[in-house]
């Protein structure tokens, strides 16, 4: 018995479309996260059984849903879509843990919507392993994130570019799926009392001890500013900053053409729609702040006099440059086991070699605490000049440890998996989901998964799940 408790869908006329998903022809279970599954309080066992794959395919309702396809508009690359909503997902409702905590329960990939324009409400296995392995990496490493409950094979075929590919049906988990795109589809509509009830709803689930509107614009900046530095900190680009993938609760959300970095460059983009980088690595501070003026311009009808009303959201918006700094510097300090931003040219000093030089991200700032970080560099002599320097501060092992994960899944990983699992072997998956689910663990029988890819095996593009 799932207990359900499903706000949104009281919320008023024009928020969503009532929707069921569209069942599938041979549902089979390719992987179920039983942590997950017991941090809601859903029984693993049941979940993993005959009926628990028909739910977790959309095939059969658990008694309490109430499905809902929920309206959205969006900034996709800077050009404003009025229409977007859930195409390809529905959400079933919100489950209450023991705890009380509230979560959105989404199948993803669950059939066509009223929100679908021309697509086919599906998604294919492999962004859906994607999504179920990054997002979980994510949380591991203790990124605020939408979650990975299952992931369910359809036993149909969806058609894309690439021809005919299995369908997959991801559950997704979020505290909300209410994104900046949310506000816009009703402020475009000048839908005032709309946006007003969404504003007390969002207030209520997720920014309690706001005030206002003003106060909760300055909560979800702040609570990017850590998201966003927290991503820098891991090389994660997200690829797709749109408004729309952006969630007000400050959880990374929507891993379409995500990737990590493997060798180091602030210029990198995998997206292979993202043709001039809008979204590249360090692109992404600055895309963060357009995308919450965008969500203050939809709350300034709500603050009162127009014109005090711009200029606080404004002051607003600005202050996500020095909380990002202060996280971006928190961050990077507890990679290097230091703290304080007199050390920053230090972090920048290092991070400069390694864009020069190439080094691998991930293998860089974890060979800090085992001596192997100078192998990454080709110049070694400027590496042992900067490591002189930061030796000589005494870094904190322990800080180090717990900020630099010993693995990512990384790009030519994840393909592999996702290309043995369309041959119907799950092994390699489940070994690369644990590895990166325990990714500070120390362990030599995972040791290949830290290994950066060689010239060949380089991913040099990933692609929306569309
Ligand atoms: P995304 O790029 O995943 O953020 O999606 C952008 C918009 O396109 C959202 O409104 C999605 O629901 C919609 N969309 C993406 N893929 C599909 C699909 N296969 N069928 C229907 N709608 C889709
Ligand atoms: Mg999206």
């Amino acid at each position: 018995m799932i207990r359900f408790d499903n706000s949104y869908a009281r919320m008023p006329e024009g928020f969503f479309a009532r929707v069921n998903p569209t069942p599938v022809s041979a549902p089979r279970l390719l992987a179920l996260n039983g942590p997950l599954a017991d941090r809601l309080g859903l029984d693993r066992d049941l979940l993993a059984s005959g009926p628990g794959v028909e739910m977790l395919a959309g095939n059969a309702l658990p008694p309490g849903a109430e499905p809902i396809a929920q309206a959205y508009a969006g900034h996709q690359f800077g050009g404003f879509v009025p229409q977007l909503g859930d195409g390809r997902a529905v959400l079933l409702g919100e489950v209450v843990a023991p705890d009380g905590a509230r979560f959105d329960l989404q199948l993803k990939g669950s059939g066509p919507t009223p929100f679908s324009r021309r697509g086919d409400g599906r998604a294919w296995m492999g962004p859906v392993l994607r999504e179920y392995a990054v997002s979980e990496f994510m949380a591991a490493m203790d990124v605020p994130t939408t979650r990975a409950l299952a992931a369910v094979a359809t036993g149909d075929m969806v058609w894309r570019e690439q021809g005919g590919l299995p369908g997959a049906v991801l559950t997704r988990v979020a505290s909300s799926h209410i994104r900046v795109g949310t506000f816009q589809y009703f402020a475009v509509r000048d839908r005032q009392d709309a946006l007003a009830a969404l504003t007390d709803h969002v207030i209520a689930r997720h920014y309690p001890d706001a005030t206002g509107a003003l106060d909760l614009l300055d909560r979800v900046v702040a609570r990017q500013a850590e998201t966003i530095a927290h991503w820098m900190s891991l090389g994660f680009i997200h690829g797709v900053m749109n408004t729309d993938n952006m969630a007000i609760s400050g959880e990374t959300i929507d891993y379409g053409p995500c990737a990590f970095m493997d060798a180091y460059h602030p210029a990198t983009v995998f997206s292979s729609i993202d043709r001039t980088g809008r979204y590249a690595w360090a692109n992404q501070p600055q895309i963060a702040v357009w995308n919450l003026a965008q969500f203050a311009t939809c709350l300034i009808p709500l603050m009162g006099e127009e014109e005090a009303a711009v200029e606080a959201a404004t002051a607003s918006v600005h202050r996500f440059a020095p909380l990002y700094q202060a996280a971006w510097m928190r961050r990077f300090g507890a990679k290097l086991g230091i703290e304080g931003e007199p050390h920053r040219p230090l972090i920048e000093a290092l991070l400069s070699l390694m864009a020069q030089q190439r080094g691998d991200f991930t293998r860089v700032f974890a060979g800090l605490s085992d001596g192997t970080a100078r192998d990454e560099f080709t110049d070694r002599a400027a590496f042992d000049a900067w490591a002189r320097d930061w030796q000589a501060l005494s870094p904190d092992q322990a800080m180090m440890l717990q900020a630099n994960p010993r693995r990512i899944p990384r790009n030519h990983r994840i393909e592999a998996a996702i290309e043995s699992a369309v041959a119907g072997d799950m092994s390699t998956f489940n070994r690369l989901f644990e590895a990166v689910t325990h990714p500070r663990d120390l362990r030599d029988d995972w040791a290949d998964l830290s290994h950066a890819p060689l010239e060949q095996e380089v991913v040099h593009h990933t692609f929306c799940g569309t």
